[in-house]
């Protein structure tokens, strides 16, 4: 009940006015600091895998998921913001799906703080979105990823390159396929731009909004990698929690 409220006042109340979450008085495109600590609470006894960034169950710690363990990631580290649960499942619906592209400052906000504080010394050639095909995009009207990223290169003056990959192919739904089907599913999705040319030998930061399977992030780095991109970073605002019982200490 509290959440439906939540997520109505989040449609209703204009972003000019306080959090554009809930709509309390405060700083004006700032999520406040009742809604930070919410999303602060689903992480609560929970880590993030050190190389693909999902959340498990633990205490502090370096630990690493079963499926980083088993497979090798095509990019250097992974990281989101927060669980995707709960109220930041309901504010990612908001982003994308009800025209909520305002969403797209503080969630970039965010996600630009986690970047400087997790890599702190490096240095990014580039900001890359995970492009939606074009028929998605006409459906929706913007490119949520896309959205954020402009907002992450814009606080950390790092050049925006939005057409370095290009989606080509819609995908059918993934959740009823297993790992490997939803990788091989991926693959031919994503072609390099010719912006990817500019990006030969540098590292990059890719963004999405949500890390899920981790599926397209991956497809989408392979494809940057093999057009010459030295290194990929990945910035997500949510990640999924993995059912890991045995994660690893590293
Ligand atoms: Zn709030
Ligand atoms: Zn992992």
């Amino acid at each position: 009940m509290l959440s439906a409220i939540r997520g109505l006042k989040a449609l209703i109340f204009p972003e000019s006015k306080g959090c554009p979450l809930c709509g309390r008085q405060g700083a004006p495109h700032q999520i406040c600091r009742f809604c930070l600590q919410m999303w602060a609470d689903l992480a609560e006894g929970l880590v993030p895998c050190t190389k693909c960034g999902r959340f498990h169950a633990g205490q502090e710690g370096k630990m690493i998921c079963w499926e980083c363990r088993e497979d090798e990631q095509p990019y250097i580290i992974s990281r989101a913001v927060a669980p995707f649960e709960g109220p930041v499942r309901e504010a990612v619906h908001y982003f994308k799906f009800c025209g909520r592209r305002g969403l797209a400052y503080p969630f970039g906000e965010l996600m630009a703080s986690l970047v400087v504080q997790l890599f702190p010394f490096r240095s990014f050639g580039a900001v890359v979105p995970v492009p939606l095909h074009i028929g998605r995009l006409r459906e929706r009207g913007y490119n949520q990823a896309a959205l954020l990223a402009e907002v992450i290169a814009g606080i950390l003056k790092i050049p925006l390159q939005e057409e370095a990959l290009l989606r080509v192919r819609e995908t059918p739904s993934q959740t009823s396929l297993s790992r490997q089907e939803r990788e091989e599913n991926m693959k031919g999705a994503f072609i390099a731009g010719k912006e990817a040319l500019l990006l030969q030998g540098k590292r990059v930061l890719l963004v999405d909004d949500v890390y899920t399977t981790g599926a397209t992030v991956k497809e989408c780095c392979r494809v940057l990698a093999s057009a010459g991109v030295g290194e990929l970073y990945v910035v997500a605002l949510a990640a999924g929690i993995v059912k890991d019982k045995n994660p690893k200490e590293v």
